[in-house]
């Protein structure tokens, strides 16, 4: 028998779909626990580092340039080397949010007034140099650990020489004019395409929070439309912050035109900590942070501020009710079965129910994701409407199953045995 006190303390307050002051836990239906066995879809955590892409430190906006990163250095390229250590030490891909003007090596962007400080007199000549092919080579060559997402070519949004928040949408929530936004986004693939730093991203994290759910009051189109045009098929960003929010369909995350929307919940510091020592219980999904957090005052010490990241993140995949996610896309699946898939438990068979997420589009949910099963002595497990791509056996006192299952089409319920 497994203790009751031991999985109530690990798993306290989070049975059944419980909303603790403003937090997601976990949704109902995504635990079971039976007299003999326990079973989770575990609660999938993607790690997600804002402001990344600038080499000048300062937070202009004092004077109408952008609220960069607000450090007192320059950035160089181990700062992108400490996003790919992350990612590596602990088999992740995280997102980096990232800002791209400074980036510009034929100053494009005169042809985008609205986008820097310098307007049609943009000159980026001063941020030109060898760092930025050290950097982009990083980025290209750690692909499996680091996902470049779309944040913005200079983050706020200039009318003449002043600007206002943000590049997307304003402080009302009303998105910008849609040739600005589709202008923007044409440079920012240019801007990517001067580096070489691949296709267009696939994600995308709002500059300054800024996001319209749906499309905002006198538009006819959402950003996310105008974005999974472009590719985009999944946007993080604090709920908190958003606007529309009451047409979010289910509570962690929404469906804007097909585009998964995930609440980003609080971070744990403010934008301005340099540098983050983590320490609080994650209670949602997403370990939201920005770039100063995980970078050292001397970048030759960045590793320091890294190993402290790692330490903090890596016990979370231990645990009966969570997961790091592998990358977003396989979040994006972890969440949506966290979330709508139905667990049951009868005797010694577990039954997965999908009916509630096949209602989603058809590229969530439909292919792979991650049961973790609890059991006090070893099992055989035999699956039916479904297959075990990998099995994995965590034991401590108890011994952790953690399966990898890939759905079969058409299948909309499926079971594994337990032999004993
Ligand atoms: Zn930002």
């Amino acid at each position: 028998m497994i203790s009751r006190r031991k999985f109530l303390r690990q798993t306290a307050g989070i049975t059944a779909g419980l909303t603790i002051q403003g937090n997601y836990l976990s949704a109902a239906g995504s635990v079971f626990v039976g007299k003999n066995y326990e079973v989770f879809i575990p609660i999938p955590l993607q790690v997600v580092i804002d402001d990344v892409g600038w080499w000048s430190g300062e937070d202009g906006h004092e004077k109408q340039e952008p609220y960069r990163t607000g450090i007192n250095r320059k950035h160089v390229p181990a700062d992108y080397q400490a996003i790919a250590d992350l990612g590596k030490a602990l088999g992740i891909r995280p997102q980096a949010a990232t800002i791209l003007c400074e980036w510009d090596k034929e100053n494009i962007l005169r042809d985008v007034p609205s986008s820097t400080w310098m307007g049609r007199n943009w000159d980026n000549s001063g941020w030109v140099g060898p760092w930025m092919e050290e950097a982009a080579e990083i980025i290209r060559s750690n692909q499996k650990y680091y996902e470049l997402t779309l944040h913005g070519v200079g983050h706020e949004f200039w009318e003449g020489e002043k600007f206002t928040r943000a590049e997307w949408h304003d402080r009302n929530g009303h998105m910008r004019p849609r040739e600005e936004v589709e202008k923007h986004l044409d440079y920012y693939e240019k801007l990517l395409r001067q580096h070489n730093l691949g296709l267009f991203p696939k994600s995308f994290v709002p500059a300054a929070f800024l996001h319209s759910f749906g499309p905002s009051e006198g538009n006819a189109t959402s950003l996310a439309l105008i974005l999974k045009r472009r590719g985009v098929d999944y946007i993080n960003t604090p709920f908190g912050s958003i606007f529309n929010k009451e047409r979010v369909q289910y509570g962690i995350f929404g469906i804007d035109d097909d585009v998964m929307t995930v609440d980003r919940g609080r971070d744990e510091f403010s934008w301005m900590t340099f540098p983050g020592d983590p320490s609080k219980e994650l209670t949602g999904p997403t370990c939201g942070m920005h770039w100063p957090n995980m970078l050292h005052p001397d970048p030759l010490r960045n590793s320091e501020v890294v190993k402290k990241w790692i330490d903090y993140l890596r016990p979370f995949n231990d645990k009966q009710n969570m997961m790091l996610a592998p990358d977003s896309v396989y979040f994006q699946h972890q969440l949506a079965h966290h979330t709508l898939t139905k667990i049951n438990l009868k005797g010694n068979i577990i039954e997965l129910d999908f009916s509630a997420t096949d209602n989603l589009p058809a590229n969530i949910g439909r292919k792979e994701f991650t049961v973790k099963i609890i059991t006090c002595k070893p099992v055989k497990l035999k699956p039916a409407g479904i297959k075990i791509l990998s099995r994995e056996l965590k034991k401590g006192k108890e011994f952790m199953y953690v399966l990898k299952l890939m759905r079969k089409p058409d299948k909309s319920k499926a079971i594994i045995n337990i032999l004993t």
